[in-house]
């Protein structure tokens, strides 16, 4: 086959203790997981479930990378996530089986101009350009999963030193095979999704020149500096 111009390259992920990389397909996120969060956000987690929204496969940065402040935002903001890869495709998967699904785990960041994502939600629009612009999403390499689920953990972010998200994983008001159950009633997953499972509280700013580490028990610790 020959295209018109160069085709973008395949978008992938280190893959940890293998010389084989995890490509990319698409990326899933999921809104308003941890109550905490939620609660901070200014919406009651009793009232209203869990959602889901997207950033395109591109938006990812690897692990120790230098990302330059991006343009039209005030108020940009940390999320640590833990985030799923697919291995195995699939439609309307059980919660029992979903674990099947799963290729591995990693850290991620879901960095969000804030200011953008509420004028957005105030105004009843997509929320693409609060959440899924250029270099909003930085991940570590994946840790393949072996089966193992993903229930129970530290999940934490400090910038500058300082602890700004401490929450536990088990803390996900949708866990792990929920999300994937949920997830695949409304989209066919495919190999290479990455599902980003949301953030605790504690959410907050960042400037040029700080230095973000987050990080997830068994998982590696995610450095991104602004600049
Ligand atoms: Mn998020």
């Amino acid at each position: 086959m020959s295209y018109v111009f160069p085709p973008p390259a395949q978008v992938s992920v280190e893959v940890k203790g293998r010389a084989e990389r995890f490509p990319v397909n698409r990326i899933y996120c999921v809104g308003r997981n941890y109550a905490a969060h939620a609660r901070e956000m200014g919406k009651d987690p009793d009232r209203e479930p869990p959602f889901f929204f997207t950033k395109p496969a591109n938006a990812l940065v690897p692990n120790n990378s230098t990302i330059p402040y991006p343009p039209r935002t005030a108020n940009l903001h940390h999320e640590i996530e833990l985030v799923i890869a697919i291995g195995k495709g699939g439609k309307d998967i059980a919660t029992a089986s979903a674990l099947e699904h799963v290729f591995g785990y990693a850290v991620g960041n879901d960095l969000t101009r804030r200011d953008l994502q509420f004028a957005a939600r105030d105004a009843g629009r997509p929320w693409d350009t609060g959440k899924a612009f250029d270099r909003s999403a930085p991940i570590t390499a994946i840790q393949p999963a072996q089966g193992q689920g993903f229930d129970k953990g530290k999940i934490w972010i400090k910038v500058n030193g300082e602890f700004r998200q401490q929450a536990d994983v088990a803390d996900l008001i949708w866990d792990v095979p929920e999300i994937i159950s949920e997830l695949s009633t409304l989209f066919e997953l495919a190999p290479g999704d990455l599902i980003f499972t949301g953030t605790p509280a504690g959410v907050g700013a960042v400037k040029p020149g700080d230095h973000l580490e987050g990080g997830i028990d068994g998982l590696d610790t995610l450095i991104t500096t602004i600049s």
